[in-house]
C-alpha cells in the first residue's frame, strides 16, 4: 500500500489560521501581537528565511517590525538593538536571524534576548525550562515534528523513535519533546554504530542530518512514519530532504517530503510563540 505523503503545508496553514483567531481575540483586548525580526549581512538565505516570516506576520495578524544591520556592524550593535527591543513594551517576540557573521558571537546574542521575547526558544534560560519539563515556549522546528505527528493522527506514546541528528536546533530539542510524549528515543549521530540498523527498529524515524539521500528504504521499518526535516542542495540546485521519499514510501505507512513537510511548520509554530508571548504579557 502506497504511503501517505504527509501534507506539511495543510498542516501549517490550520495552525496559522489558529494562531490568526487569537491574534483577533488579542486585538479585540487591544494588544497588538509583534515580532522584531533582526537580520546581520545580506545572506540571501538568511533574507528568504526572514521575508517568509515576515509574510507569516501579514498573514496572521501580527505586526512585524525588520531591522537589517551591516554586516561589518559591531557586535555592540546588535546588542544594543537587542536591548532597546527587550525594553520595548509593544515588542512581544525578537528573532534575531542566525547564522551570524563570524566576527560575532551567537551565545552572547541569544543570551541577551530577554527569555520571555526569545519566540526561537534558544535561550538557555527557555531551553532549561523545556529539559526539566516546564511550562515555555516550544522550539519551533522541533515542535513543528510533533504537531505533524499528532495532527495526522500518529502516535507517539510507546513508540520507538529513532532521531539522526543531535543538534541544538533540532535533534537534541526534539529527543526531549519526544520523550515528554512518551515515545522510546535512540539519538543517532555521526559517530553512531550500526545507524542502518538502529533506524530499522524506529516506528518513527526522524532525519536532521543534512545529508541527501542519507535514509534510504532498508533503514525503514515496514509501517514506519518517516519524518525529514533535511533541508539540502541535490546535484541540480533542487531542494531535498536526508530521505529519498521512493523508497521510504515503499516500506513507510507515511513520510513527510521535502519541500512541502516540515519545513513549512517551523514558521507556523514560530507564529504560535509569538502569540504565546503576547498572551502572557495581557495575562490571557
Ligand atoms: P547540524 O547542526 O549540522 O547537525 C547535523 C547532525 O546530524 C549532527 O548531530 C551530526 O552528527 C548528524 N549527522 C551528520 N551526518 C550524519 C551521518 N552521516 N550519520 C548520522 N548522523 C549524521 O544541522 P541542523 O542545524 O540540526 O540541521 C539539520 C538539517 O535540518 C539541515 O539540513 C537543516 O537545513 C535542516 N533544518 C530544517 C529546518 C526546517 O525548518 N525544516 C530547520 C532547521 C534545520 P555529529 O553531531 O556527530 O556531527
Amino acid at each position: 500500500m502506497a504511503a501517505e505523503r504527509i501534507d506539511g503545508k495543510a498542516i501549517a496553514d490550520e495552525i496559522k489560521k489558529e494562531a490568526a483567531a487569537e491574534a483577533a481575540a488579542l486585538k479585540a483586548q487591544g494588544i497588538e501581537p509583534c515580532l522584531a525580526v533582526i537580520l546581520v549581512g545580506n545572506d540571501s538565505a538568511s533574507q528568504v528565511y526572514v521575508n517568509n516570516k515576515k509574510k507569516a506576520c501579514e498573514a496572521v495578524g501580527i505586526r512585524s517590525v525588520s531591522y537589517t544591520l551591516d554586516e561589518n556592524a559591531e557586535e555592540s550593535e546588535l546588542l544594543q538593538l537587542v536591548d532597546t527591543l527587550n525594553l520595548d513594551s509593544s515588542v512581544h517576540g525578537i528573532l534575531v536571524q542566525l547564522p551570524l557573521p563570524e566576527h560575532m558571537d551567537e551565545t552572547k546574542v541569544i543570551v541577551a534576548i530577554s527569555p520571555e521575547k526569545d519566540v526561537d526558544c534558544f535561550h538557555p534560560m527557555n531551553v532549561g525550562r523545556l529539559t526539566s519539563g516546564l511550562d515555555g515556549f516550544l522550539p519551533c522546528t522541533p515542535a513543528g515534528v510533533i504537531e505533524i505527528l499528532k495532527r495526522t493522527g500518529h502516535d507517539i506514546a510507546g513508540k520507538n523513535c529513532a532521531i539522526i541528528g543531535r543538534s541544538n536546533l533540532v535533534g537534541k530539542p526534539l529527543a526531549l519533546l519526544m520523550t515528554r510524549e512518551n515515545a522510546t528515543v535512540t539519538l543517532c549521530h555521526s559517530k553512531t554504530q550500526n545507524l542502518a540498523e538502529v533506524c530499522r527498529r524506529a516506528d518513527i524515524l526522524v532525519s536532521a542530518a543534512g545529508k541527501a539521500g542519507l535514509v534510504t528504504g532498508d533503514m525503514v521499518k515496514d509501517g514506519a512514519v518517516v519524518i525529514d526535516v533535511g533541508m539540502n542542495r541535490n546535484a541540480e540546485g533542487k531542494l531535498c530532504g536526508d530521505v529519498v521519499y521512493d523508497e521510504a514510501a515503499e516500506k513507510a505507512s507515511a513520510v513527510t517530503p521535502v519541500p512541502g513537510g516540515v519545513g513549512l511548520m517551523t514558521v507556523a509554530m514560530l507564529m504560535k510563540n509569538c502569540i504565546r508571548a503576547a498572551k502572557k504579557v495581557s495575562g490571557m
